[in-house]
C-alpha cells in the first residue's frame, strides 16, 4: 500500500455517530454515565445493532452480551479478523473511552461498504460488555470470559451494589446470548483507544503503537475494627477500621511518589461501615494500586504497599487481611502486527511512536489468546475517566484510518 490506494474513512459519519452516543446517558457535567447493563446501555447497544444490521452486517450475541458484528468475507471459512472495544463507560466518564473504537470499527465496515471493497477474510466488529467494572466486578469481564480467563457462569452471577445479578440484568434489557465463542475463531484483534494519559497530545503526534503495558498490581484490603461511641470511648479503647484503612492510603500514595515520574500508585476506592456520624467505623475496606512500565520496579511497590499491612493494623489497633489480588499488565502485543501498523502509518505519513499503555483494555485479556494490536489517539491533555475527556477529529481521524488500513491488510492476509 502507498499513499495512493490508501483508504480513507469519512471522518464526518464517524463524528455524526460519536455525536449520537454523545446523547444517551448523559452525565452531570457534559460527559457519560453509561454504566454497563443499564436501560442507557440497552439504548446505546440497541441503535449500535441497528447501525450494523444497516450497514449488512449479520450480528449475534454470546452469552455474556458481547456483540459480534460480521461482514462477510470472499472465504467465509476463514477466521475473521476482529476489530473493536466497549460502550459502557465510567460512572461520570467521557464520550470516547472504548466508544471511539467500536464505532471506528463499524466506520471501517462503512467506508468498504461505500466503495465495494470485499476482504478475503470477514470482518468482526465486537461490542465487549463491561469493560469498566464499575457496576459489576472484574473489568474486562466481556473480553476475560471470551478468552476462558472468566467462566461464563461467574460473569451471570457476580452483584452490583444494590444486589442486581448480572445474568438476569443481561436478560432485562434483552443482551443475553446464546452464542459461544472462542478465541481460536478469529485471526487477529485489532483495538483503537483514546490515549489515557498526556503523551501523544503533549507531543503532537497521531498515533500510539502500543508494544505492552505497565504492570500493575492491586488488592483489596479488608480492616477489621469494632463499633464505639465517637465520644466517650477512650483513645486507647478504639479499634478504628477507618484509620487502619487511612494509614494505607497515605502511605500506599508515598509510594508512588518514591518511583516517580514512572511510578503510580493509589488506593481509588474506600468502603466503611456503618459510615455514620457518631460512630467508630468496625469495618473498612481499600482497594490498593501501583503501577510501573518495570515489572521488577512494579513488584518490589507492591512488596512495599503489603509491607504495609502489619504497619496500620498496629497503629489503629484492628485486623487487615487481603481479601482479593490482581495484577496485569505484564503482556507484549503482536510483533507482526505491531510491524504492520508502524507501516501503515508511515505509508499513510501519519506521526507515530512506540508506547506502553498504563490502563488496563479489553485487548490485553485478547493478547493472551490471539495476536493483537493497541492504536492510541490523541486525548486532550490526557483526561479520561472524566466527564472533560476530549479528543478532535482533527487529531483521532489519522489514527481510525492506519486501523482501517491495517485491517485490510490483514483481512486479506
Ligand atoms: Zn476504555
Amino acid at each position: 500500500m502507498n499513499r495512493t490506494n490508501a483508504l480513507e474513512i469519512n471522518p464526518d459519519r464517524l463524528w455524526d455517530t460519536l455525536l449520537v452516543s454523545a446523547q444517551i446517558g448523559p452525565g452531570k457535567a457534559g460527559g457519560l454515565s453509561r454504566l454497563t447493563l443499564s436501560d442507557d446501555d440497552k439504548i446505546m447497544r440497541d441503535k449500535f445493532v441497528h447501525w450494523c444490521k444497516e450497514a449488512g452486517c449479520k450480528v449475534s450475541v454470546d452469552q455474556v452480551g458481547n456483540i459480534f458484528a460480521r461482514r462477510e468475507g470472499q472465504d467465509p471459512d476463514l477466521a475473521p479478523v476482529m476489530v473493536g472495544s466497549h460502550l459502557d463507560t465510567q460512572i461520570a466518564g467521557g464520550k470516547y473511552d472504548g466508544i471511539l473504537g467500536v464505532l471506528s470499527g463499524l466506520e471501517i465496515i462503512r467506508t468498504l461498504n461505500d466503495r465495494n471493497i470485499e476482504t478475503k477474510r470477514p470482518i468482526e466488529v465486537v461490542c465487549w460488555t463491561n469493560e469498566e467494572g464499575v457496576r459489576f466486578h472484574p473489568p474486562m469481564m466481556g473480553a476475560a470470559t471470551f478468552v476462558g480467563a472468566l467462566e461464563v457462569e461467574q460473569a451471570l452471577t457476580q452483584t452490583d451494589a444494590d444486589g442486581a445479578v448480572f445474568g438476569q440484568e443481561l436478560e432485562r434489557i434483552g443482551y443475553a446470548g446464546t452464542g459461544s465463542r472462542t478465541p481460536a475463531d478469529i485471526a487477529a484483534y485489532f483495538e483503537l483507544h483514546i490515549e489515557q494519559g498526556p503523551v501523544l497530545d503533549e507531543e503532537g503526534i497521531h498515533v500510539g503503537i502500543v508494544t505492552g503495558g505497565f504492570t500493575s498490581f492491586g488488592a483489596r484490603l479488608e480492616i477489621k475494627g469494632e463499633n464505639a461511641h465517637a465520644g466517650p470511648t477512650l483513645m486507647k479503647r478504639r479499634k478504628d477500621a477507618l484509620v487502619g484503612a487511612a494509614v494505607i492510603v497515605a502511605e500506599v500514595n508515598k509510594i508512588g511518589w518514591e518511583y516517580e515520574p514512572e511510578g503510580r500508585s493509589t488506593c481509588a476506592k474506600l468502603d466503611a461501615s456503618p459510615n455514620m456520624y457518631g460512630i467508630i467505623a468496625d469495618y473498612a475496606a481499600v482497594t490498593v494500586d501501583v503501577r510501573h512500565p518495570d515489572p521488577a520496579a512494579a513488584r518490589e511497590m507492591y512488596q512495599k504497599a503489603l509491607a504495609l499491612i502489619p504497619v496500620a493494623a498496629g497503629q489503629a489497633n484492628v485486623d487487615i487481611s487481603i481479601a482479593d489480588e490482581w495484577s496485569f499488565g505484564e503482556i507484549a502485543f503482536d510483533q507482526e502486527l505491531i510491524s504492520l501498523v508502524r507501516k501503515t502509518a508511515a505509508d499513510l505519513n501519519v506521526s507515530h511512536k512506540h508506547m506502553l499503555s498504563v490502563a488496563g483494555h479489553d485487548a490485553y485479556q485478547l493478547a493472551e489468546a490471539v495476536p493483537t494490536a493497541m492504536i492510541f489517539t490523541p486525548c486532550k491533555d490526557g483526561i479520561t475517566h472524566n466527564e472533560a475527556e476530549h479528543v478532535e477529529a482533527g487529531y483521532t481521524v489519522p489514527g481510525v484510518n492506519v486501523l482501517l488500513n491495517s485491517v485490510v491488510v490483514r483481512a486479506n492476509g
